[in-house]
């Protein structure tokens, strides 16, 4: 079966052809993901939307709780961008790390999303950040949360029907500070073993806001829950940053084996990236002597 291919001019354009869409149908925005589906045979959509070319969802608007950024932004203008580094660093670190240069050019913030890749190096960074999905159809929009959008292995809360219209993420507190880091094999056009985004609020010694996620640990991206639990309300200390990160690699976690890495080193490398995260974040010593 070949697949209808709609080139969209518009918003509209792209919500009509998708009205009537199943669960094979397909949106084309960088196509860094979709055509390796489609020429490894892995993919066959009854329908595929290009949307390149719609200015409708380009581009950084600013409203009152923070900034939202049109599906169609690309990892290099993220990366590139003064407003948003200073908006979000944490985001664009993670965009930095996004294949190689070449990549970036095309890679979507919807598509990083769309894919839904329990590898994605964006979606840990925008769950960090408390971001939200805006999801358009037809007749109606809605906002998402990112742990509510990411419900399985490139599984997502889209319907059919909808099209990721833009990204929220909100304005950062004064002081906040975050961290980001992926584990791969090589330093570019690498698939995460394990990536993990942080973001810490603190007052004085003791840490008033928490948010952390991870990917290539579970079938999904998640939030940290036990990570969190931990840290909320604590004071700062070398036995605050090992226990949450301990806590985290036991309860949170569910990594599996598979060609890039074992269940076990996954687990035993995240809670020492978190442990070391959490140290520098806090300004305490990992290692005392
Ligand atoms: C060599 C190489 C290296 C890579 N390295 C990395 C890496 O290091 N880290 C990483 O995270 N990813 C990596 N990727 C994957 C890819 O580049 C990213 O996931 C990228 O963000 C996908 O964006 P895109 O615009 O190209 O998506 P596309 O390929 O156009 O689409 C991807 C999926 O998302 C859906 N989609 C796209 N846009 C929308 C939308 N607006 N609304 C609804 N659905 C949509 C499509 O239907 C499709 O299923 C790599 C890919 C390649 C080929």
């Amino acid at each position: 079966m070949s697949a209808r291919v709609v080139v969209a001019r518009s918003l509209d354009d792209a919500l009509s052809a998708l009205a009537d869409a199943d669960e094979h149908a397909h949106v084309l925005a960088g196509g860094t993901d979709l055509m390796v589906e489609l020429r490894t045979g892995r993919t066959r959509p009854s329908l595929v939307v290009d949307i390149w070319k719609l200015a409708e969802l380009r581009g950084v608007r600013e409203d009152s709780a923070g900034l939202r950024l049109g599906a169609l932004t690309t990892c290099a203008e993220i990366v590139r961008s003064e407003r948003l580094r200073g908006h979000c660093e944490l985001l664009a670190t993670a965009c930095a790390e996004v294949g190689a240069e070449q990549i970036q050019q095309r890679a979507t913030l919807g598509g990083n999303l769309g894919t839904a890749s329990p590898a994605a190096d964006i979606v840990p960074a925008l769950m960090a950040l408390g971001a939200s999905v805006r999801l358009v159809s037809r007749s109606a929009s809605r906002d998402v949360a990112l742990e509510d959008f990411c419900v399985g292995y490139r599984r997502t809360a889209r319907r059919p029907d909808e099209l990721i219209e833009s990204v929220h993420v909100p304005f950062r507190p004064r002081g906040e500070r975050c961290a980001f880091r992926k584990v791969g094999t090589r330093r570019a056009q690498s698939i995460s073993k394990l990536v993990v985004a942080l973001a810490l609020e603190l007052e004085g010694a003791r840490i008033v806001a928490a948010r952390g996620a991870a990917g290539s640990v579970a079938p999904r991206t998640l939030r940290l829950a036990a990570l969190e639990r931990e840290l909320l309300g604590a004071r700062v200390s070398r036995e605050l940053c090992l226990r949450a990160a301990a806590a985290a690699a036991r309860e949170d976690v569910q990594p599996i084996d598979d060609l890039r890495s074992s269940a076990g080193y996954r687990r035993q490398v995240l809670a020492r990236v978190l442990h070391s995260l959490l140290c520098d974040l806090t300004g305490v010593d990992a290692c005392p002597s």
